[in-house]
């Protein structure tokens, strides 16, 4: 499978290099990113010690003609014009951003029409089970839990809360009936008054090189319940990444999540 990686040059750009390097099944195909990169012109593997063969380069265009998947792990900006080129060139794509509006969801769902998407803010497994046991927990802790969802990442992150943080609390929202946009709470400050019970809290630390921790408190009368999972190296997300890529071989349209790619989920 040819295998393009928008983002080479970024944490998760260099875990999916390592990925795909390592993968009998893939094969590099081009590696973008953006034109101010210290990386462009360059073999995209020289950062992990690989000679590759292929230069990182920011022309997208170019970049797909031959490329089966898109995977792409950066901004949202870049992201949405990445999409556009996907669906006119007919490449696949795997979008691992996070920070996206819900125009934006909304525009990435639209061209699931037109090509095959796997869209997640978390590509492992441990918090693909997560959202499952989330959504099982309240469905069970329907009244008399106060929900609220804790996430910690390293200092670079750009977006909060998280991506991940925020399908949890879908997650949970969905499980109790209600709207994550009507009933989350972003932090809180000040005197803020008793705590609504339909609200869902989130939480968010920053600092150090946290690979990603995230935990979903269900607070009752005399006990809590955590539901915690915390990354400690990114190749859990490159790998889920390269799985979710393989997964598409098969759609050529539609819209999945690693719910679909794990097999915990069929429509
Ligand atoms: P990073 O800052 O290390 O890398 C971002 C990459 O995007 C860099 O190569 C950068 O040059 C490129 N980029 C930035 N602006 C650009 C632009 N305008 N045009 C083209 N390229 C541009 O970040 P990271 O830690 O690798 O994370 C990237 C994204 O992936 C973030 O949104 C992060 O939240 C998300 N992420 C998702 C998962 C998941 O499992 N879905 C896991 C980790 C990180």
């Amino acid at each position: 499978m040819n295998v393009v990686i928008a983002g080479c040059s970024g944490r998760m750009g260099h875990a999916l290099l390592e990925g795909v390097f390592a993968d009998p099944e893939l094969k590099l195909h081009a590696a973008v990113d953006r034109a101010e990169s210290p990386q462009l012109g360059q073999d995209a593997g020289a950062p992990l010690g690989v000679k590759s063969g292929v230069l990182v380069t920011s022309d997208i265009k170019a970049a797909l003609q031959g490329g089966d998947v898109l995977i792409d792990f950066t901004r949202p900006e870049p992201s949405m014009q990445y999409l556009d080129a996907c669906v006119s060139a007919g490449v696949k794509m795997v979008i691992g951003t996070t920070g996206f509006s819900p125009a934006e969801k909304s525009a990435i769902e639209a061209a699931a029409a037109k090509i095959g998407i796997v869209f997640a803010p978390n590509m492992s497994v441990g918090v693909t089970l997560l959202i499952n046991l989330v959504q099982e927990a309240a469905k069970i802790l329907s009244s008399g839990y106060d929900i609220e969802i804790i996430e910690a990442h390293h200092r670079h992150k750009v977006d909060a809360p998280s991506g991940t943080a925020l399908r949890l609390g879908e997650a949970a929202a969905q499980a109790l009936g209600r709207n994550l946009q009507e009933c989350a709470i972003y932090g809180r400050e000040g005197v803020t008054g008793e705590r609504d019970a339909n609200t869902i809290g989130f939480a968010t630390v920053r600092g150090g090189d946290v690979v990603g921790d995230h935990t979903v408190l269900f607070a009752g009368v005399g006990e809590r319940v955590e539901l915690t999972h915390k990354a400690s190296s990114r190749a859990t997300f490159a790998l889920g990444a390269l799985r979710a890529a393989k997964f598409l071989k098969s759609r050529s349209s539609g819209c999945y999540d690693m719910q679909h790619v794990l097999g915990f989920r069929q429509t």
